[in-house]
Order: structure tokens, then sequence, then C-alpha cells
């Protein structure tokens, strides 16, 4: 699809030089362009900030009629809106603030064949619920012709992403309302089986992929153990942000809210401008945060994963993780809020096992929420591999390590430090761990994590009353490190029970349980062995 022969080849690139001043197209750019010009279905699948919008903002100036834009934010709309009233392109916004009047003059322009609209933004609920809306695009279709339709963030069709939006599954309908205009779906983050899923719902099974590459050479990907107490945690990110961040853009994400007051208010009394942002402030508190950031008052945005889309400052320095993010695709899409002016910067992850549990007490109702979970964990304990190795795998992309160049702590330690992965059979203390859940089951004795835990760094043979089993001697850390490994590789697995005020999580062998009971499975840990294997 990257031809240059086509019957609108030269007035797309008259306009994409006269109307959006841009020199030349950045990769997947024309491909997309081009399949959507043919009436093609497409699926692009683009990082943030790769310049997804223009893919259908220029089509739709070479086209007749009207692009409809199905946007879940409205404040992406209106930035969108914004960008293109500067350009001098008509467009319009329908969602249910949008007062009658203003409505009906949209609605009039959409069927008058001498309308100006070029662009017409809609939020799912808009199409979902509005049956007069709906009439209205079909006379559209018929009289004004409706040249495209276009679905931002296409993976909110699909439960198995990490954003699902039921207003979403509706979209189907399109396809069989409107089987001349062509579709084409927009997202950053979409894994192989969340774009089967996406393509089965809008009924698009043809659908042309593309899929410019997940990798953001200017990122550096890092990941710390984090400290087992919030104090040590808070010493850790102080020093790190002195030491590597002083005065600069970072975003420090939480699990919590609770979590964000404490990690800004912590930072505030060591002196550093931060500002907190989570759900439950009023609108007016959050964007004062939002904009103090920009222009730069405060420098660091402590926030929960409601300080998302729409976010975009091009110096962002750091991202910090204060605590694991509950998906790859999570941890992707808020790491990459750094470096879009395209200069290196950091995505850290503190990364503790007790995090990820509590995590997981509040995915696992998700279909595929302790899965995508386990992945991320997996990104996280991994020392033997190239991180953005682990990313590209995810998102489904071959990856050629060597082209890291030390942009994350793996090839970083490698190559400036001369550190090399080595293996530690740990299979005695992994059949250990099975024998004393055995020894608890068969009292009838519910194990959490942190009872596992200390049994096996010594503590709690006693409260677990498994006297008859030797608990195996280990550090803390080392115990942490392979019940992590275990959980994420089917040798353990979690098991929910609600009770009247919350969810609590017990551990159980998990399917791979019998290889080890029959000294079938060995089990090895990667570690880090400066100075080479001797
Ligand atoms: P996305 O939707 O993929 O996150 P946007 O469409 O918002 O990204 O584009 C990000 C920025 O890149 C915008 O400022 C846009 O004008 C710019 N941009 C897009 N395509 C190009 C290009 N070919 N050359 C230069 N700038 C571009």
């Amino acid at each position: 699809w990257e031809g240059t022969d086509f019957p609108w080849t030269s007035d797309l690139d008259e306009k994409l030089h006269s109307v959006f001043k841009i020199k030349e197209l950045r990769p997947m750019q024309r491909q997309t362009m081009n399949a959507t010009l043919a009436k093609e279905d497409c699926l692009l699948i683009m990082p943030t900030g790769g310049g997804k919008s223009l893919c259908f903002q220029l089509p739709a100036l070479v086209d007749k009629g009207l692009t409809l834009v199905v946007s879940p934010l409205v404040s992406l709309m209106e930035d969108q809106q914004m960008a293109l009233e500067e350009l001098g392109i008509s467009s319009a916004i329908l969602n249910a603030s949008v007062g009658k009047e203003r409505e009906k003059y949209v609605q009039d322009d959409m069927v008058n064949p001498k309308g100006k609209l070029r662009l017409l933004y809609v939020t799912p609920e808009k199409l979902a619920k509005s049956k007069r809306f709906m009439n209205r695009l079909e006379k559209c279709y018929g009289i004004n012709h409706l040249a495209r339709i276009v679905i931002d963030e296409v993976h909110c069709c699909s439960q198995w992403g990490h954003d699902f939006r039921p207003d979403y599954k509706f979209l189907g309908i399109m396809k069989r309302q409107f089987p001349n205009s062509p579709i084409i779906g927009l997202t950053a983050t979409a894994t192989v089986s969340v774009l089967e899923d996406v393509k089965k719902i809008l009924n698009i099974p043809k659908a042309v992929l593309f899929r410019a590459s997940f990798n953001r050479p200017n990122l550096y990907y890092e990941v710390q153990n984090k400290p087992s107490t919030a104090k040590d945690t808070m010493d850790a990110i102080h020093r790190l942000i002195n030491r590597r961040f002083k005065g600069q853009s970072g975003i420090i994400y939480c699990f919590s809210r609770k979590d964000s007051e404490e990690v800004a208010s912590d930072l505030m009394s060591r002196n550093i401008k931060a500002g907190c942002y989570h759900a439950d402030m009023d609108p007016k508190s959050r964007s004062q945060v939002h904009r103090k950031w920009l222009s730069g008052d405060i420098h660091i945005v402590v926030a929960t994963v409601a300080f998302g889309m729409g976010i975009d400052k091009p110096d962002v320095r750091f991202v910090i993780h204060h605590s694991i993010s509950k998906s790859m695709e999570n941890l992707y899409q808020e790491s990459g809020r750094a470096g879009r002016d395209g200069q290196r910067s950091d995505c850290i992850v503190f990364y503790r096992l007790a995090d990820v549990m509590r995590q997981s007490s509040m995915v696992f109702t998700e279909q595929t929420g302790l899965g995508n979970l386990h992945g991320i964990v997996k990104y996280c304990i991994d020392v033997s591999r190239c991180r953005r190795s682990i990313i590209a795998l995810h998102f489904g992309e071959v990856w050629d390590c060597s082209q890291c160049d030390g942009m994350c702590d793996h090839c970083d330690n490698q190559k400036n430090r001369g550190t090399c992965a080595m293996k530690e059979d740990v299979t005695h203390y992994c059949r250990d761990v099975i024998t004393i859940l055995d020894a608890a089951a068969s009292t009838e004795q519910r194990v959490t994590f942190v009872k596992l835990l200390e049994a096996l760094y010594g503590r709690g043979a006693s409260s677990l009353k498994v006297k008859s089993v030797s608990v195996p001697t280990m550090d803390k850390n080392q115990a942490e490190r392979i019940l992590a490994h275990m959980l994420v590789s089917g040798y353990l697995q979690e098991d929910f029970h609600f009770t009247a005020y919350s969810t609590v999580c017990y551990i159980l062998p998990g399917p791979k349980a019998k290889l080890l009971r029959n000294n079938i499975a060995r089990v090895c840990l990667d570690v880090n062995a400066v100075g080479g294997a001797t």
C-alpha cells in the first residue's frame, strides 16, 4: 500500500503540504491513507504520538463526503477540533452535553449537499443512545455521502483489552448500516487477541492491518526492587529524583488514591514541587494541577491511572511506577507519556511482590485480569533479557536486541558493567513450597502469601502449624523472587474468597505443581552476575 501512483496521490501530497504544512509522511501513514482511500477497512496500530490522526484527517479533505469520528473522550475531541480549526478545516462535536440548537445546526449541515462539515466527532454513547442521530446519519449516507467511519481507541471494543467500554460494542452495527463506508480503527495498544476480537466485533474480518513499530528508541526501561517499607521506598524515589531528574518534569503513577496523596505530600515535605491527581478530586483542582504541571510551576504529578488519555506534554523526562501496573498495555501506555519530544527519558517500575497481590485482588474479576497481571510480573522479574524484547513479544513484534543499544537496564548492565545472566537452580526450594502447601491443606489451613513468605524466611513455621515439614531457610528477597516465579509459571495459583469487608487471596498449588511433587520439573531462576560466569 505504500505506492505513490494512486489517483489521489497528487491531491493528498498537495494538501499535506498546503493545509497541514507537513513536509513528509511518517512510517505507515501513507499505507494507511492509501488503503482507506481505496475503501478498504483497516486497523492502524501506532504508538501514542506517532501521528494517527493525520491518517483520517487528510483523507477527509481528499474524499468527498463526511468523515464520522467515534472517540471516547470529549477532551480529546476538543483538542482535535481546535487544531483543525487553526488549519481552517470545518469540524463539529456531538456529545451528551451539546445543546439542542447546536445539534440541529450540525445535523442540518450533515444532510445538506452543500454542507461545510468535513469531520464530525461523536461519542459512542451518542451513537448508541440517539436514534434521531442515527436516522440523520443514514440520511446523510444517502444524500451527502458518508466517506468513512473512524473509530479512535478501537481497543475499547474488546473485553480483552485494558480499557473496555460497553458502548463500543454497539459499533458492530456500523458496518451493517453503512456497508460501503470503510471503517478505520486506531489504537496504540493492541495485542493479537485484542485485534482479532475487534475485527469480529466491528464485522470487519478482512481489515488490513498496519502496525508501526512499538519501539520508542529514546525511552530507557528499568525495573528496581521496591523496598519493603513506605519510608524506604520514598527515600529511594527521592534519591532517584535528586540524582537523575532534579528540576525535570515527570509523572509518578500510584496504585491508589491514598497512595498518590501520600507520595505527593511526602515529596512536597522534601521540597520537591509535586501535585496529586486522582478521580476523587473535583475537576477544578484536577485541571489546576494539570495546568501547573504544563506551565512548569510543579515538576511532578503523582497520580492514579485517572491521569491518562489526552496528556500531551513533550518534555516529560521520567515516568516512575511507584507500584506495578495491571497489565503490559497499561505499563506501555503510561510509560509512553515520557519523551514525546524524542529526547532520552526514563521509565522506571518499582516492583515488589506485595504490590502484585494488591493488584490481583483488584483485577481477578476481569476476564483476563490475572493473565494480564502475570504478564507484567514476568516483565519485572525477568533479568535475563532486554526489556524491549519482552515488550515487543507482548505486542507480537520481533525484536533484535542489538538495537536496544544499552537503553534498558539489562542491556546497559551488559554493555557498560559487563554483567551477564546466569541460572540458579531453585527446584528444591520450589518443591519445599509445594510440600508446605500440601501439609497445610491436609490440616485444612488456608495460606496467604504473607504467611507463606513468613514460613519461608524462617519466622512462621509455627504459625502455619506444619511442624513435620522442614522449612528451608532463605532470605526474604529470595523467597519473594521464587514465589513470584512459581506464580507466573503455574506452580502456584491464587484463590480468591469474598468476606463481608474485603477479598482475601489464598495460595494453592497450581496446575504444574504435580511436576514438582513427582520430581519431573526443574526450576531455574535467572540471576545477574558481574564479571561474567566463572
Ligand atoms: P497519536 O494520535 O498517534 O497519538 P497525533 O495524531 O496526535 O498522534 O500526532 C502527534 C503529533 O504529530 C501531532 O502534533 C501531529 O501534527 C504530528 N504529526 C503527525 N504526522 C506527522 C508527520 N508526518 N510529520 C510531522 N508531524 C506529524
